[in-house]
């Protein structure tokens, strides 16, 4: 509590406000700017406060956090956000402005022309992304790697080395990050003792990132084009027998 008074004393005046005031009603001066991604329709949506706890229960107990409930103004979902309280006043509670999304908007990735081994790895791996379990999200990146490595053979296996430092160029990642995520992805191709190095929440984005793209260019690009050019040979086998019979029947 004293670091929550300290920084309220700290506050420049026309910082934004955020309370509950004492008939449990929530004021929020930038209410109208609260977007969020929902994690049920996924859109980026505004977002209305629908359940706000009772000021008699906060003022009893005192918690450090508190949830609120929102309604996501596209799907009409609840979305729940968590708050950190800065202050407990006699006719005011006051919210710190940032939360956290207790339930986050999911992973999504297309599987199609991803093989069954690989796909299994890989959504798991997403899970645990969107859980915010970033080290075992990181374990199933490594085990997606495995299982990719396993299905591409010696040949596709270098082709992922070059993409991944292919990835590095493109993106322009950081030294030290790259070092980190090539660990993660192939340290046990090098070396199955290898360790898995920690990972923080803004290095698994950027893992993510890769990850995906390195699945998409082993799998996705490769199947994606197979298939425009199946399409384009059945049309052009279609085209070749509408001719032929008009130019017998004409002959
Ligand atoms: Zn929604």
């Amino acid at each position: 509590m004293e670091t929550t008074r300290y920084t309220q004393q700290h506050e420049p005046r026309n910082t934004m406000s955020l309370y509950i005031d004492s008939a449990s009603h929530l004021h929020h001066d930038l209410e109208k700017n609260l977007v969020v991604t929902c994690p049920h329709c996924l859109t980026v949506s505004h977002i209305t406060p629908s359940a706000v706890p009772r000021f008699e229960d906060l003022q009893l107990y005192r918690p450090n956090q508190v949830g609120l409930v929102y309604l996501c103004d596209a799907c009409h979902s609840p979305i729940f956000l968590r708050f950190t309280v800065r202050a407990y006043g006699a006719s005011r509670i006051e919210l710190s402005p940032q939360f956290t999304e207790v339930e986050r908007a999911r992973e999504r990735f297309s599987f199609t022309y991803v093989p069954e081994d690989v796909e299994r790895m890989f959504r798991e791996a997403l899970n645990c992304y969107t859980h915010g379990a970033f080290n075992a999200f990181a374990s199933m990146c490594r085990r997606t790697m495995q299982a990719m490595c396993a299905d591409l053979g010696e040949a596709g296996r270098l082709r992922l080395f070059d993409e991944l430092n292919a990835v590095r160029d493109l993106a322009d990642i950081q030294p030290e990050i790259f070092a980190t995520m090539k660990s993660v992805l192939f340290g046990a191709e090098l070396d199955a003792s290898s360790p898995l190095p920690l990972l923080d929440g803004y290095e698994a984005g950027i893992l993510l990132e890769v990850a995906k793209d390195l699945v998409y260019e082993a799998y996705v690009r490769k199947g994606k084009l197979q298939q425009a050019i199946m399409v384009r040979r059945f049309f052009l086998d279609e085209t070749n027998t509408d001719i032929t019979p008009l130019i017998s029947s004409a002959g």
